[in-house]
C-alpha cells in the first residue's frame, strides 16, 4: 500500500484474533532470540534490536486501537474485549523477560563506558527505566501478581471506554417544535438536524452529547427546563445505566496494589517519578498558583451573569446549566460577538488550508492530497507530507478524520499508524511515519460548508500540533520517535501551535467568510482578541478542579471503601468548588483518567505545558515576528524534530535559552494583569 498504510476495504474483525495470534508469537521469538544471543551484550544486538522487535504487533495494535477509537463496531468491541487481557500480557512479558532485562541491566551498569553517542545513552536509559518501572526488578512472585493486576486494569479500562460510548449513544435529546429550538441560532440548528438524519429521525431534530453539539446548546437554547434536562444527562454519564463507578474503584485499588509494589506510597507518586514536575508538591503547587486567581475570577463572572438573569426575569439563582446560556449573553453584549457572526469565517475547509500554511512558512512542508489513497472511513482526508529542505522528499503521510459520528469516541486527538525513524545502520533505510487527527466537528447540512467555532479552530490547531510532533521527528529509535516524550512535555507541540491561529495575518490570510471571500475584519479580530480571556474563570476553574481532584485521588494512600462519587463529593468541598461550575470532566466519564493510564495522575500536564508554551512563543513576540525564520528553524530543531532524544527541559533551554517562567502563562489566561496595566 502506499507508504505502508493498511488496506482497509479488506480489513475484516475477525481477522485481528488471528493477526495479534500470530504477531505475538513472532515478537516473543524476536526477544527470546536477542535474550539467547551467545555474544556478549552490546548496544546493537540488544538495545537497537530491541527497537527494532515486534514491528508486526505495533503495527497491527496501532491499526487495531485507531479503529476502535474512531470508527467502531459492535465487532471489534467484541475483539476489543477479548484482546484486553492478551495484550496487557504481551507487555508483561516483554518487561519481565529476565533474560532480556539481565542484558539491558549489564549494559546500563557501564553505560558510561560504552562509547555511545547522546541519542543511544538516552534509548538504553529510557529503555532500562520502561523495564523497571514495569516490573523487571521485582521478585519472581511479585512479578506474577504484578502481571495479573496489568492484565485486569487493561479489561477495566476497556470497559470504562466502551461504557461512556454506550452512554453518549444511549441519549438523544430531540427537539420537535419552534418552541424546542427557541434561542438557537441556524448553525445549531443545522447541526441538530444533521445529527438528526443521521439517526434516522426526520422530523425533529436532534441534540446529543457529542461536545460539539451539547456546548451550542447549552450556550444558546432559551428553553431553561431542556438546558437542564441536557446538563444533566451530560453530566451523569457513567453514573446510572453503563455505570463506571464500580470500574473506578476497581481501578483504584489495582494502581494503588501496583505502586506500592513497585516501592511507592501511592499511585500518583509512582506516576511523577517519572515526568519533569517530580513531586505531588510540584504539581499541587502550580495548579494553586492558578486556582486561587482562578475561583476570584470565576466568582466576578458569576454575578455578572446573575445580575444580566435578573435582567432577563430569572428570579432563580444562576444553576450550571444556566452558566453557558447567560456567558454567552454576556459574551455578546461586553464584546459584541456572537458565535454566528464569527463562525462563517471559520469554515473547516479554510481553517485545514491554514494549519498547512502555518506549517509551511514556519517548517517548509507541503501537504498534497492524496485522494486516490482510501482510509477507513469516506469522511478522512489523506494527504502526503514533503519538506522542501529535503529535496521534497516524502516525509510522512497525514490522515485527517475531522466529523463526529456514532463509531467515533468523543474528543479531540492525535494518533498514528507508524511511528518515524531513521536508519540506525549502513543497510537500514528510513521509516516514515503514519498521523491521523481526530476531531469531533458537527458536519454541516448535506451541500453546505462546516463552519467552525473559534474554539474549535484552536482545537484543529492543537490537534496538528501533536501531528507535526509525530511528523517532524527525525530520531532513529522508535521508543524515542515523535509524542513518545514525558507527559507533562507532550501537549507543548500542540498548545504552542495554536498561537498561530490567534495571529492576525494568519487570520487575514485565512479566516475567510465562506460566501463572500472577505477576509475577516479588523474589528471582528480585536473583539475576537478582547473576548479570549472573557469566561476565562470559568474554564479554569473546571479545569484546574478536575486535575486537582486527580492528584487527591492518585495521592491516597489507602483505598479501603472507596466510593467515587462520595469522593469527588468531598474533594470539590474541600477546595471549595463553586456551586455553579462543574469539573470538566466528572470521575464516571473522565476518560484522561480510566480509559488507559497516561493521563492517570496527569491531567495537570495541560496546565503544566502551558507554562512552557506561554514562555515558549514569548521568543516569536520578542522577535517581532510568529514566522522568524531563525527561532522556526530552532523550534523545528528542538522541539517538534527531537522527541525523547533529549531530556524535556535541555530541549525546551535550547529553544528558548533559558527556563520557562510561569507568569506568561497567568497572563495568558487574564489571571493576572501585566505590570504596565496595573499601573495604568
Ligand atoms: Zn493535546
Amino acid at each position: 500500500m502506499p507508504h505502508g498504510l493498511a488496506p482497509f476495504a479488506s480489513i475484516r474483525a475477525e481477522h485481528f484474533a488471528p493477526a495479534f495470534g500470530a504477531a505475538l508469537k513472532a515478537h516473543r521469538d524476536e526477544l527470546d532470540a536477542i535474550a539467547a544471543n551467545p555474544a556478549p551484550p552490546s548496544f546493537e544486538n540488544t538495545l537497537l534490536a530491541f527497537d527494532r522487535s515486534g514491528r508486526e504487533y505495533v503495527r497491527i495494535e496501532s491499526l487495531f486501537y485507531n479503529l476502535t477509537a474512531s470508527d467502531t463496531s459492535p465487532a471489534l468491541q467484541a475483539v476489543e474485549r477479548e484482546m484486553a487481557g492478551p495484550l496487557a500480557a504481551h507487555a508483561n512479558a516483554i518487561y519481565m523477560h529476565a533474560a532480556l532485562f539481565g542484558r539491558i541491566d549489564a549494559l546500563h551498569a557501564e553505560r558510561g563506558a560504552l562509547n555511545l553517542t547522546p541519542e543511544q545513552l538516552r534509548l538504553l536509559e529510557r529503555v532500562h527505566l520502561d523495564f523497571v518501572r514495569a516490573g523487571a526488578k521485582l521478585a519472581m512472585q511479585e512479578q506474577q501478581r504484578y502481571a495479573a493486576i496489568m492484565e485486569r486494569l487493561a479489561e477495566l479500562s476497556t470497559a470504562f471506554s466502551q461504557n461512556v460510548l454506550a452512554a453518549e449513544a444511549a441519549f438523544r435529546l430531540v427537539l420537535r417544535s419552534e418552541d424546542d429550538l427557541t434561542g438557537l441560532p441556524g448553525f445549531v440548528r443545522a447541526a441538530a438536524k444533521q445529527a438528526a438524519l443521521e439517526r434516522e429521525v426526520n422530523d425533529g431534530w436532534v441534540i446529543t452529547l457529542s461536545r460539539s453539539l451539547i456546548v451550542p446548546f447549552l450556550s444558546f437554547s432559551s428553553r431553561r427546563d431542556l438546558r437542564e434536562q441536557a446538563f444533566r444527562a451530560w453530566i451523569s454519564r457513567g453514573e446510572g445505566e453503563h455505570d463506571n463507578r464500580a470500574v473506578i474503584a476497581e481501578i483504584m485499588r489495582l494502581r494503588l496494589e501496583q505502586a506500592r509494589l513497585l516501592g511507592y506510597a501511592s499511585y500518583a507518586d509512582y506516576a511523577l517519578a517519572d515526568s519533569m514536575a517530580g513531586t505531588q508538591q510540584a504539581v499541587n503547587d502550580l495548579l494553586m498558583q492558578a486556582w486561587v486567581p482562578a475561583k476570584q475570577r470565576a466568582a466576578a463572572e458569576r454575578d455578572a451573569l446573575q445580575e444580566l438573569a435578573k435582567a432577563h426575569g430569572q428570579a432563580e439563582t444562576i444553576e450550571p446549566w444556566d452558566w453557558l446560556y447567560y456567558a454567552e449573553k454576556v459574551r455578546q453584549a461586553r464584546y459584541d460577538l456572537d458565535e454566528t457572526e464569527v463562525k462563517p469565517y471559520f469554515s473547516l475547509e479554510r481553517m485545514v488550508e491554514a494549519v498547512f500554511d502555518c506549517a509551511r512558512r514556519l517548517f517548509g512542508i507541503e501537504f498534497t492530497p492524496r485522494p486516490d489513497i482510501a482510509a477507513y472511513h469516506p469522511d478522512v482526508r489523506v494527504y502526503e507530507v514533503r519538506d522542501s529542505g529535503a529535496g521534497n522528499k516524502v516525509i510522512g503521510l497525514f490522515l485527517h478524520d475531522n466529523f463526529a459520528r456514532a463509531s467515533k469516541r468523543g474528543g479531540a486527538w492525535m494518533s498514528t499508524f507508524r511511528l518515524q525513524r531513521l536508519g540506525a545502520t549502513a543497510g537500514e533505510g528510513d521509516v516514515t511515519p503514519i498521523v491521523v487527527n481526530n476531531n469531533n466537528f458537527a458536519k454541516g447540512a448535506p451541500g453546505e460548508p462546516t463552519l467552525l467555532s473559534f474554539d474549535d479552530a484552536q482545537t484543529l490547531f492543537h490537534e496538528f500540533g501533536h501531528g507535526l510532533h509525530g511528523m517532524l521527528s527525525a530520531v532513529h529509535y522508535e521508543r524515542l520517535s515523535g509524542t513518545s516524550v514525558l507527559r507533562d512535555f507532550v501537549e507543548l507541540p500542540s498548545q504552542l501551535f495554536e498561537h498561530w491561529l490567534a495571529e492576525p495575518q494568519v487570520l487575514k490570510r485565512h479566516a475567510r467568510h465562506y460566501r463572500s471571500g472577505e477576509p475577516i475584519p479588523d474589528e471582528l479580530i480585536a473583539r475576537i482578541k478582547a473576548a479570549r480571556t472573557f469566561n476565562q474563570g470559568f474554564e479554569t476553574v473546571s479545569y484546574v478542579s478536575s486535575a486537582l481532584v486527580d492528584m487527591a485521588l492518585h495521592g491516597k494512600t489507602a483505598m479501603d471503601e472507596f466510593d467515587p462519587g462520595a469522593f469527588e463529593k468531598s474533594e470539590l468541598q474541600r477546595i471549595g468548588m463553586p456551586r455553579e461550575i462543574v469539573m470538566r470532566h466528572r470521575l464516571p466519564h473522565f476518560q484522561h483518567l480510566f480509559s488507559g493510564s497516561f493521563y492517570a495522575a496527569g491531567y495537570y500536564v495541560y496546565l503544566w505545558a502551558e507554562v512552557l508554551e506561554a514562555d515558549g512563543f514569548g521568543a516569536f513576540a520578542e522577535a517581532g515576528n510568529a514566522f522568524d525564520a531563525a527561532l522556526a528553524k530552532r523550534l523545528r530543531q528542538c522541539i517538534y524534530a527531537s522527541g525523547n532524544s533529549i531530556a524535556p527541559m535541555d530541549a525546551y533551554r535550547a529553544f528558548r535559552g533559558r527556563a520557562p517562567v510561569v507568569e506568561p502563562m497567568l497572563k495568558q489566561r487574564g489571571l493576572i494583569d501585566d505590570l504596565a496595566a496595573a499601573a495604568a
